[in-house]
């Protein structure tokens, strides 16, 4: 299986030998040729936005820590000159653009960027019974919903999920603040203070000794079994790749307000990291429908899982996982500890990313660390892939070619570098020092 890929596809073989990689997406092509190619449309992501305004009276009043934003949930952006500067020292180079985390890790309820997908795709599934079995009206007021009958009629439904963590928090903690039924299926590598959060909230956790996919393939299987359960597919739902998609319009609106403004002599980057590729995807989806070809997207994978940069690589998408390359999927960054990547996003991507970044995992706690001690800002090992990214952009061959292929060299003054931190604010204290002490070797 190997030796046949790579016959095929040489380029992998640094990528299978787990050395870090830069693969530039030869595939990309102008926005406006690459639109019509993917097949959704960008009306879709309002769709989306204006029902998650819809569901904001019912989020404000399920999530009180929401009463603030009233119950949109959005997170913080932030310029990071120290951390900018210290990566600057570590890895001796000079960038002369603008630094900025958009702090996901700190979204309310899910405390990561699950609580864009996941929540989005909980409360659409709520409605769509809700309206089926006519107990709610398009202009009714939704926050109805939080009423003690309408928690009765979820409570004969059932929400399943597969998950080592994020994703399950976010489904889990949403559904049984409904008064769904909820049960998440987790595998043996899940955290256990993520199990015990998920039953503080009511949700039903079903542990298994072997790994995600099994984790998955159960859950699937229960749910397919019974008719009042519905399976929040990870690698195929439209659903959750379009509630990620609506933090686009929302940083525009962020970036704005700090007088920010991305045209075509001011470049934005951002870096992503990756699992199965909903919510990078579903971002980049939305930021290029937004900023069309000013934005310029990259993906971030831990060497051990670098499924998205072998799916788009080949074009073979989920008919190829990091396994069959002998990789064996297993990294300190647990959210992006995936085998197999989406088709449905692969596809999507093929036309308008940049490319995939790969980082060793004892850059993950270097980063980490950082962080910590310059910007006093906490988020997970996974979430730190992402600074790779403005790393390797800025350091590489790849990265220079890049830049120079698409004409931004003399633009570069003027860019904006978004490192996305996709998780971390319910790690509790004391793992966070962990993460915080932990050296692994080169
Ligand atoms: C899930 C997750 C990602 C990646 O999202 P995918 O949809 O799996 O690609 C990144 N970071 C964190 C912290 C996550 O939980």
């Amino acid at each position: 299986m190997k030796e046949e890929i790579l016959s095929k596809y040489p380029n992998l073989k640094k990528v299978s030998e787990l050395k870090e990689a830069f693969w530039l997406n030869p595939k990309i092509i102008p926005y406006e040729e690459a639109a019509p190619a993917i097949n959704l449309n960008t009306a879709a992501i309002d769709d989306a936005e204006k029902r998650l305004e819809k569901f904001a009276p019912l989020i404000e009043k399920v999530f009180p820590e929401t009463l603030p934003s009233h119950g949109i949930i959005e997170s913080p952006i932030k310029e990071i000159n120290k951390m900018k500067n210290k990566l600057q020292e570590l890895y001796d180079f000079n960038s002369s653009g603008r630094l900025l985390l958009k702090m996901d890790s700190h979204l309310a309820i899910a405390g990561s960027v699950k609580a864009r997908g996941g929540i989005y795709e909980v409360l659409k599934y709520a409605e769509t019974l809700a309206r089926e079995k006519g107990l709610l009206k398009e202009d009714d007021d939704y926050s109805i919903l939080a009423e003690q009958k309408y928690r009765d009629f979820f409570g004969k439904y059932k929400i399943q999920v597969g998950s080592t963590g994020n994703l399950g928090l976010s489904i889990g903690i949403t559904s049984a603040a409904l008064g769904f039924n909820v049960i998440v299926h987790m595998s043996a590598d899940a955290k256990q203070w993520k199990k015990d959060l998920l039953r503080s909230k009511g949700a039903n956790v079903v542990e298994y000794d072997s790994d995600f996919s099994k984790a998955v393939e159960e859950g699937r299987k229960a749910s397919d079994q019974d008719p009042m359960s519905y399976f929040v597919d990870d690698e195929n739902s439209m659903n959750l790749f379009l509630g990620y998609s609506v933090a686009a319009r929302r940083l525009d609106k962020q970036l704005n307000k700090m007088n920010i403004i991305i045209d075509q002599d001011h470049p934005l980057f951002v870096y992503l990291p990756c699992g199965v590729g909903g919510a990078p995807g579903g971002i980049t989806y939305g930021l290029k429908s937004v900023y069309k070809d000013n934005v310029h997207c990259f993906f971030v994978e831990p060497t051990h899982a670098p499924s998205m940069l072998i799916g788009m690589a080949t074009g073979l998408h989920n008919d190829i996982s990091v396994q069959d390359l002998g990789i064996d999927g297993k990294t300190h960054a647990d959210g992006l500890a995936v085998g197999r990547p989406s088709k449905l996003v692969g596809k999507m991507m093929d036309y308008i990313l940049g490319g995939v970044i790969t980082l060793d995992d004892y850059k993950l706690y270097g980063y980490m660390r950082y962080l910590h001690e310059r910007e006093n800002i906490n988020i997970e090992p996974s979430a730190c892939a992402a600074f790779e990214g403005f790393v390797k952009l800025e350091t590489t061959e790849e990265g220079k070619g890049y830049i120079k292929e698409h004409k931004l060299k003399n633009k570069m003054n003027n860019a904006v570098h978004i490192v996305w931190a996709t998780g971390g604010s319910l790690v509790p204290e004391e793992i966070n020092k962990q993460f915080l002490t932990t050296r692994l070797r080169r």
